[in-house]
């Protein structure tokens, strides 16, 4: 299907946390609508197709609008939403992103997040977490390295499992070593990474998983769909074919015993570097 690209300028950059994010950062920032990773493996279970408000009806993966004014709408709102978390007595910390990815191939063209972030530098978050599957981060390495000057930052980079492809569905936007790599070359460059494994897929060697996530990030975070994806039984993912394909590779990792389980591995191979759930993605490691 071809990809239906528009401009569209926003009002308001900076939403406000809830539900999921309400524990993990005080706003979201979504330089896009739409995710064009939508059509790769990471889509075929993403949460966000559920989300009416930002598919109006649309295929996910078939459609981008480009936030044209993020920046400018990030420098305009920034006082205003700063002393909203004083009020609240919680840290500015700004999640980027969880319904799109920051670093799309649409990026290198439009540079939205670059612009964003590139304003942060003059009007700095407490906090800052960035989220993607995309090794396209790497790109941006100095000037994360200057960011990282001026606020929190921790770079999360999705690696789900040990698996390049699941049965039946599509490849992911990056392989496992390329994503690994990534990993590898911002932590060299005195960056902070986190692996976010969410959610979490079926591992063939637990074991050789995290003992290459503790070579090449200084955390893991595991999440499973039950609990993870908005509903409280898991039952939106249920719903996909995520959960078949996962079931074929494993019928044992459909379940929290399994996170729970990986979770005890983790822990052996990386002690006080493993976050599960929301606490995790909120920074707390144990
Ligand atoms: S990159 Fe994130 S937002 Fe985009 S399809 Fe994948 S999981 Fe969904």
């Amino acid at each position: 299907m071809p990809l239906d690209l528009l401009q569209r300028p926003v009002k308001q950059i900076l939403t406000r946390s809830s539900g999921y994010l309400l524990a993990v950062s005080s706003h979201s920032l979504q330089p896009y609508r739409g995710c064009t990773f939508g059509g790769s493996l990471c889509g075929v279970g993403c949460y966000v197709q559920h989300n009416a408000f930002v598919t109006q009806g649309r295929t996910w993966g078939t459609f981008l609008e480009v936030r044209s004014n993020a920046a400018d709408s990030y420098e305009r709102h920034y006082e205003k939403e700063k002393r909203w978390t004083e009020r609240q007595g919680i840290p500015f910390v700004i999640f980027c992103s969880s319904s799109t990815d920051p670093f799309l191939p649409q990026e290198k063209r439009f540079g939205i997040t670059r612009a964003v972030l590139e304003r942060m530098l003059e009007f700095p978050p407490e906090g800052l977490i960035l989220q993607t599957h995309s090794t396209a981060v790497v790109d941006q390495t100095t000037l994360l390295q200057e960011l990282a000057t001026r606020t929190q930052l921790r770079i999360h980079v999705s690696i789900e499992g040990d698996h390049d492809r699941l049965p039946g569905l599509p490849p992911p936007a990056a392989t496992v070593e390329a994503r690994f790599k990534a990993c590898q070359n911002l932590r060299q460059a005195g960056l902070r990474v986190v692996v976010t494994a969410a959610p979490l897929h079926p591992l063939q060697d637990p074991e050789a998983f995290f003992t290459r996530i503790s070579e090449v990030a200084d955390a893991v975070v595991i999440d499973h769909f039950i609990e993870g994806d908005g509903s409280s039984d898991g039952s939106r993912t249920l719903r996909t074919p995520l959960a078949a394909a996962m079931h074929e590779v494993d019928p044992n990792c459909l379940t929290l015993a399994y996170r729970d389980r990986m979770v005890e591995v983790a822990q052996r191979v990386m002690p006080g570097r493993v976050g599960v759930g929301q606490a995790g993605f909120a920074g707390e490691f144990g």
